[in-house]
This record gives structure tokens, sequence and C-alpha cells, in this order.
């Protein structure tokens, strides 16, 4: 068999992300598959199925990660890992995270019809919750299964409606016996949609990210006084919205005045009672910033903590503050970004050297073993929305791109 001429099958990588795309469809096009949610069983059952199919030994850990092994020539070499996540964000997308799932189990279908034999195990994954969206914070699966997060601490997370992390997973049957504990791996590649413009902006098809940003995330609580909006004067009001409103013109004008690539967003707010004639007397809203520069981060939060505190001093709304997420960048292995590009270059598309504004599971699996991404160009730079599109083709490329460094690095001895 020429490896260098084989080619993944783009026609069976679209109807399996469009059968996956039925699962928690909306109205606008997108996907509503939240982690944990019945949507996100239902599409873990179908990749089960699917895995069945192939020659793979499945198996479920005590964080709900699904993994898929193959066999290789000589397994007592450390696997090839590749995957990325089912769930989505509310109202999401239809190719952030499965995109990599299925792209992953394309390639293992690709060498399955061949009869290709690797030399190393190549293992494909769905991480749990990669999201956070439901049970903060993001990429709890491959957080404990690397060991930076504590399973027991991630069991007792909780929604919005005080649902647990831990009698949720049970709930859907995916609570496997596995310990969750990390195994040697070979290296670890993560294919996903960029989620930003840059490289349709470039007009390239490839992108091999360097790293991946920084991600700190904060949850802001704040307490009001409660009262009638009509007899209660202006004066002496404790108004926990106003001062979170405040607040978050204060990290929205936050990059601007720290300067270089930082980002901040307040992206989901909470109010109490939530009525148009009391007065809020309770508010939490969440605080996301990211850079390149770990350091640029701590001093950009803790200038805008001080904001915070004053603003909460002068309205009389006193304020707790938790840290719920604080992930340094990733710096990918050099070696394997290359072989992304390289291989990228190989199938004749144009590449990108470039870098991730958004996190990944790969940020933690960065940690234990070398690590790469594969992006493919997001229609006009949406993510996280249900408008989230890739053409198809570029979907397939990348498909490709992410066969051949799996057998690169499977064949490695
Ligand atoms: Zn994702």
């Amino acid at each position: 068999m020429d490896l260098e001429g084989l080619r993944i099958n783009g026609e069976r990588l679209r109807n399996s992300l469009e059968e996956m795309a039925k699962i928690g469809a909306t109205p606008g096009g997108g996907v509503h598959r939240l982690a944990l949610s019945d949507e996100d069983k239902t599409a873990r059952d179908l990749f089960v199925k699917w895995l069945e199919d192939l020659a793979v030994e499945i198996t479920i850990d005590e964080m709900g990660n699904i993994f898929g092994n193959r066999p290789g020539k000589n397994n007592s070499l450390s696997p090839v890992m590749s995957g990325s996540h089912i769930d989505s964000q509310p109202k999401g997308g239809r190719f952030d995270g499965i995109l990599g799932v299925m792209g992953a189990l394309e390639a293992l279908r690709s060498l399955d019809e061949n009869n290709i034999e690797t030399e190393r195990p190549i293992t494909i994954v769905d991480w749990t919750n990669e999201e956070g969206s439901r049970f903060a914070p993001a990429m709890v699966g491959s957080g404990v299964w690397t060991g930076v997060l504590d399973r027991d601490w991630v069991y007792d997370r909780t929604d919005i409606n005080g649902k647990r992390f831990e009698d949720e997973l049970i709930r859907i049957s995916y609570q496997g016996s596995t310990p969750v504990r990390k195994w040697p791996t070979h290296v670890y590649y993560e294919y996903h949609i960029e989620q930003g413009p840059i490289l349709e902006n470039e007009k390239r098809i490839i992108g091999g990210p360097k790293g991946i940003l920084c991600l700190h995330w904060y949850d802001i609580f704040l307490e009001g006084e409660a009262n009638q909006v009509g007899p209660t004067p202006m004066e002496g009001r404790h108004d926990a919205l106003c001062a979170a409103a405040e607040m978050i013109l204060k990290v929205n004008e936050l990059p601007q005045r720290m300067g270089g690539d930082l980002v901040a967003t307040v992206g989901e707010i909470q109010n109490y009672p939530n009525s148009r004639n009391i007065i809020p007397d309770k508010v939490h809203f969440t605080v996301d910033i990211r850079s390149w520069d770990d350091d640029h981060v701590m001093a950009a939060w803790e200038s805008v903590r001080e904001d915070f505190e004053n603003i909460a001093r002068q309205r009389g709304c006193p304020i707790r503050i938790e840290e719920t997420l604080r992930v340094d960048h990733a710096v990918f292995d050099e070696k394997l970004v290359n072989r992304v590009l390289t291989s990228g270059k190989k199938l004749g598309y144009l590449t990108l050297h470039m870098i991730s504004g958004a996190g990944h599971d790969a940020s933690y699996m960065n940690r234990i073993c070398p690590t790469a991404m594969i992006f493919v160009p997001s229609i006009g730079g949406r993510s996280h929305v249900e408008v989230e599109d890739t053409r198809w083709e570029d979907c397939e490329a990348g498909a490709n791109v992410l066969l051949h460094a799996i057998l690169q690095s499977a064949n490695e001895r």
C-alpha cells in the first residue's frame, strides 16, 4: 500500500458530521448539546456505535471520557492519541469539537478499510465537558485525566439548576469504571476549526498553531439591596446590576488600557430577582481574559480587580470573587507543528503558522506529551454560534492532514 497516496473519504466524513449535527439541532442551523445532557448522551451512543464497527477496544473512564484503542504491531509502544469533544456551547455550532472526533474516526476508518497496520497503537478520544458552559470550568475531562484537576472537585461542580456533575454523568450512564489517569502517550493531535478569521483572511486552508493563549476565568458575585422601584429614591440605592454594568465596561476597556494581544470579555450574567419593579439585589457575572503573555493577564486582572472593588465600595454592593480557571499559555511541540505544516503542504494545501485564541483539551495534553493541532477555516471567523460553518472540502483537507500526521507518528519506533 502506498501510504503517501492514502486519503480519507470526504463524503463519509461529511455524512458523519451531518448525522451528529441532527443531535441537538437548533432551528438556526446550529447544535445545542450541553455536556452530560440527553443530547450529549445520544451523540455519545452514536459515537460508541461507530467505534464498535472498527477494530478498536473501547474504554470509558470515571470522567466519561471515551477512548477507542486500535492496536499496532508493537503494543508495548505508547499510542498516538487524537480526538476532541462532542459537547457544544448553548446554541453552538455544528463543527466545534465534533470535527476533531469525526476527523479522527474517519482516519481510523480509512486505515481499517485499507488494512493498514501501524507500529504503534492509535487511540481516538472524546473528552467530557470541554466547553464548560453548563459545568464550569472548561476542559475537565482532559484536565482530570492529565492530573491537573481533581476528580472529586469536578464531580461536585453544579449547573445553573443545582444539578451535580457526577449525578448527571451517572444519569446518562457514562460514568465508566476505568480509573481516570493518564497513561504514557507518544503524541497528541487535535483537529479543530479555527474559530477565528485569520485563515480565511490569509486565504489558507491548513493552520498549524504554535500554541494556545493563556486562559483566565473569574466569577463575580455582587450583593445589593432589593426594594420597590417606585417609592425608593435614587439616592441611597444599592443596585447590584448598576454596579455590574460599570464593572462590565471596565472589562471591555481593559485591553485598550493594557495594550498587547489581550482580549477580555463578560459573556454571562444572572440578575436577581430579575423583575422590572424590584431593585436588583444579586448579580453574578463571568470574566474571561486571554493573552499569549501570562504575566500580562495577571497585571490586567489586578488592575480590573481594583476597579471592581472601588465600584463595589462606591455603590455599597459587597463583592465576592472566585478564580474559576487558570490555564497558562501552551507552546506546542515544534517538531509536531512542523509535521502538520509539512503534511499540509505535501497534500497541496496552503498552510499558516499561527496562534490559537481558543482554549482546547490540547492545552492539558501538551503538559504530558508532544502535542499539535490542525486548524481549518471558519467561514466569516464565526464560532460558538449557530451560523458557525466550514466548507466541506476544508473539513476533508484537515482530516487528510490529520491522517498523515497520525500515520507518521504511529510508524515511529
Ligand atoms: Zn472546541
